[in-house]
């Protein structure tokens, strides 16, 4: 198994410290374009020191022959334990309300699910989903975890043992994760908590907040490391009352820790929202000043133009979950609505969008990224919807004047940067970009695949946001310690085999 916190802080007995380490591909992705006879180097301690054409005195130089190498994706909202139901749920729910199969139907399913698992078994299911992740060039995580109790709904001894469990899985495949953890208090709007949502229920807000604590104690020295933290998910307005809320946002302020929250997926969530506060959920977080920087909303689909301009002068980040929304049906998230580039301290790019692969019915943060240019574009009838020749409206749109005649790649880059960057700021990871003292957190493609094949400097990220078939990423590193080689992570076998041995546990009565 990978130990990325043993790596990361240098006790790799593989790597002397001083040694350095570059890594030399055919391209590197540099935030404004691809450039060759560059090399990525980094230091024992898996930092990026310099990316250069100069490699003098390096010993380990590891060519990466007919491959790109790109900053590690962000996968910033994930239910890991859902892997068990991918394909299950693709038929019509037996007594699915009214006339169709729907949201609400899916739930049910999912709860069931929940319902099941062991502790080892969250680990495997967990361990599972993050391979794929990784494989697909994914290097950190932020897991919205909201298993907390046994099947019975008693709390463990260790109120934390689920959420550690998952924190293992992340470490034991090699990306980093922080550890959402999530409040959880009834089954819906003015609706006391329910049978199906017994593991997930923590009825007061000091419980929540002394357990969490607890967690966030036991990762301190992971934290420090940067491979595991924590941030807390106050669910949903659905799943807290107003009071409940204010107590885990100001939790969240004392230690200036991410906040992730699901807002306004489906209608039925918004009109209910109005009939118990009096506005619909984003424009509620607003009103309560919940909305900041560290506040990520996720979805916020069914928002109003007026939110939108609540969430973006706040500088909240929306993510986004397309390839699990389209699964579930819950309608186009208005992205030119809401996007807007930012350009972070440190120079690089990012939007006030990050991505997510949530219910994990597809893992592809690509095909997340493209879909948020198609499905406008499908509703509009429209290309290049997302141009960011388009963004007029937001003041700090610096890349304009570099989306003039002959770029190709403007589009392309600003929907990487909502797979990388925003995706780093929304659950506070230090991967996301290659810059000189980050982490050297990357993946490679083959330019040589069939989806890619043919491009150039000017083109390949296009390709590669538009087209690239998940199956050509070749290396994965995470702090200069590559966790997949040749498109294969050395647990692999052993992860599969277990999981499948779960699925068979869960659904074939072990057969
Ligand atoms: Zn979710």
């Amino acid at each position: 198994m990978v130990d990325l916190a043993t790596n990361i802080i240098g006790e790799d007995s593989a790597r002397a410290p001083g040694n350095l380490t570059a890594w030399l591909p055919d391209l590197i992705y540099t935030g404004d374009g691809f450039k060759s006879g560059l090399s990525l180097i980094c230091d024992a301690a898996g930092r990026i020191v310099r990316i250069s054409r100069d490699t003098d005195g390096i010993t380990d130089v590891v060519r990466l022959e007919n491959q790109a190498l790109l900053p590690g994706m962000i996968n910033a909202h994930s239910h890991a334990f859902q892997r068990v139901i991918r394909g299950r749920t693709e038929a019509r729910a037996v007594g699915a309300s009214g006339a169709s199969d729907n949201f609400w139907a899916w739930r049910t399913a999912m709860y069931r699910a929940a319902n099941l698992l062991s502790p080892e078994d969250i680990y495997d299911v967990s361990r599972m989903a993050f391979l794929e992740m990784a494989l697909g060039g994914i290097t950190s995580v932020g897991e919205f975890h909201y298993l907390h109790r046994t099947p019975e709904g008693a709390a463990y001894n260790d109120p934390n043992l689920l959420a550690k469990e998952v924190v293992r899985a992340a470490r034991d495949v090699g990306i980093r994760i922080a550890l959402l953890r999530t409040a959880y208090a009834r089954s819906d709007f003015r609706t006391l908590p329910g049978e199906q949502q017994r593991r997930f229920i923590e009825p007061q807000p000091e419980t929540f907040i002394s357990n969490a604590e607890a967690l966030r104690l036991s990762l301190a020295r992971d934290y420090e490391a940067g491979v595991a933290w924590m941030g807390v998910a106050p669910h949903s307005v659905r799943a807290l009352d107003i009071d409940y809320l204010r107590e885990v946002f100001k939790y969240a302020g004392e230690y200036k820790l991410p906040v992730h929250i699901h807002v306004a997926e489906q209608p039925a969530e918004v009109e209910a929202c109005i009939a118990e506060h009096g506005r619909p959920p984003a424009a509620l977080l607003d009103y309560e000043e919940l909305l900041n920087e560290r506040t990520t909303c996720i979805h916020a689909i069914h928002i109003t133009p007026e939110e939108a301009s609540q969430l973006h002068r706040a500088r909240a980040i929306v993510c986004s979950c397309l390839t699990a929304e389209r699964n579930l049906g819950d309608g186009i998230m208005n992205a030119d609505l809401l996007l807007a580039l930012h350009r972070n301290e440190d120079g690089t790019l990012s939007t006030n969008i990050a991505l997510g692969t949530d219910s994990q019915a597809q893992i592809d943060l690509l095909e997340d990224a493209r879909e948020l240019e198609y499905h406008l574009r499908l509703q509009k009838l429209e290309r290049a919807v997302l141009s960011t020749d388009k963004l007029d409206n937001a003041p700090e749109a610096r890349m304009k004047e570099q989306d003039s005649d002959g770029d190709l790649s403007g589009l392309a880059r600003m929907l990487f940067a909502c797979a990388t960057t925003s995706g780093a700021r929304s659950i506070n990871s230090s991967s996301g970009s290659l810059e000189v003292g980050r982490p050297a957190d990357f993946f490679t493609v083959d330019v040589n695949d069939v989806s890619i094949a043919g491009a150039g400097e000017e083109d390949l990220l296009t390709a590669i946001v538009f087209s690239l078939s998940r199956t050509a990423v070749r290396t994965i590193v995470v702090n200069g310690f590559p966790i997949v080689e040749d498109g294969r992570h050395r647990a692999q076998d052993e992860i599969v085999a277990r999981f499948r041995k779960l699925q068979n546990k869960l659904w074939r009565n072990g057969k």
